[in-house]
């Protein structure tokens, strides 16, 4: 690990200013994810702003009754909250399915909405990655790519965001709320946090630098059966090959609405629209899953080794649906 300096920063705009005034400085939350690419020199930041004691760590009520979730809250205190279980139920279903009890102990909000991706070739530094060199040639075309993207990605980079939460925070159509470096506040829908890759993959996401993310708004609780749905190489301590997001909402046998957000197979968690117009007013039938999940996956195109994620994903979205409206 290469030497850098350390401060903590003493509130949320002085954290922001603290990264803006170095071009090599980066936020430290829960560690799990940065320290690791520290160790293998592929994050080398030369100063560190500490903000896992600022006073960001409660869940409060909003005026429109949805929940104001703090960037510091744990994964493991999100997925237990009950009122995330009992109003946001595949958010904490998605929480619970990531990493391990250990690592949702430390890891936070913002954090685990920042991680970077799981492919093996951003992390071997002698292999050519676009994301992480610039102009290096992307080692996953043509390569080891089980686990890369089906959807979103492009000539240059296939990778794939690996963030359980994200998934469900995408269905629910949450909202980042964000502190720039002069203290002014922005706030940005969670679908546009992350960036497709185009040519330009090392630039993942819409935050400025110094942009530091305060707080997670989700919307009052929609109406409807919500499910997460995560299928894995082992049962726990995996990331998701394909990972499902669901709500629906029925009327008599009828779909009345439903929102879909798919995750392991795009740079992003990935909301298929038509797929959701395909089952509104639908009658609540596998005619219908099989429709929408045709439609979600329509643009994908495999890689070799990944193939097989397009007829898992819609697989998987089927039986997500067909089980979110029985209990709908
Ligand atoms: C073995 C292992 C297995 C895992 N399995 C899964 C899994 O199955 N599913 C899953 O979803 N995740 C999984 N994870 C990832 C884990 O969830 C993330 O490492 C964690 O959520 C990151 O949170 P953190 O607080 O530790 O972030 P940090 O490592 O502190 O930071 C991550 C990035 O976010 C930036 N950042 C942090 N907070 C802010 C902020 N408030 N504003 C702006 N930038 C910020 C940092 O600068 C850094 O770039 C796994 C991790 C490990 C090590
Ligand atoms: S898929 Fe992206 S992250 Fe992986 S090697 Fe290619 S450019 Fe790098």
């Amino acid at each position: 690990m290469r030497p850098f300096t350390y401060e903590r920063a003493s509130n949320a705009t002085a954290a922001a200013a603290a990264v803006a005034a170095r071009p090599e400085a980066k936020f430290i939350s829960g560690g799990t994810n940065l320290l690791d690419l520290m160790k293998l020199e592929i994050e080398r930041p030369t100063h560190v702003v500490d903000i896992s004691r600022l006073p960001l760590d409660s869940i409060e009520e909003t005026l429109e009754s949805g929940l104001r979730i703090g960037a510091q809250v744990r994964n493991s205190d999100l997925a237990a909250e009950p009122r995330v279980r009992s109003r946001y139920p595949m958010l904490s279903q998605a929480l619970l399915a990531g990493a391990s009890g250990q690592i949702r102990n430390k890891a936070s909000t913002a954090g685990n909405l920042l991680q970077r991706t799981r492919c093996p070739y951003f992390y071997d530094r002698n292999m050519p990655c676009n994301k992480r060199a610039p102009g290096s040639g992307c080692a996953a075309l043509g390569g080891f790519n089980r686990m890369h993207a089906v959807l979103g990605a492009s000539d240059d980079c296939i990778a794939v965001h690996p963030s359980d939460m994200a998934v469900a925070m995408a269905a629910l159509d949450a909202q980042v709320e964000t502190t720039l470096p002069d203290g002014t506040v922005r706030t940005i829908p969670v679908g546009d946090l992350h960036r497709l890759p185009g040519s330009t993959p090392n630039v993942e996401t819409d935050l400025g630098h110094g942009e530091l993310i305060t707080a997670v708004i989700l919307p009052p609780p929609p109406l409807g059966r919500q499910l997460y749905r995560k299928v894995r190489d082992r049962a726990s301590y995996a990331f998701a090959l394909v990972s499902v997001a669901t709500v629906v909402k029925k009327s008599g046998d009828r779909i009345q609405s439903a929102r879909i957000a798919i995750g392991g197979v795009a740079p992003k968690p990935w909301r298929p629209m038509d797929a959701e117009y395909v089952l509104a007013g639908a009658a609540a039938a596998d005619a219908a899953f099989t429709e929408a999940a045709e439609s979600a996956l329509a643009g994908a195109i495999g890689h070799g080794g990944n193939d097989f994620k397009i007829p898992l994903a819609k697989r998987t979205l089927r039986q997500t649906l067909a089980a979110a409206v029985e209990g709908a």
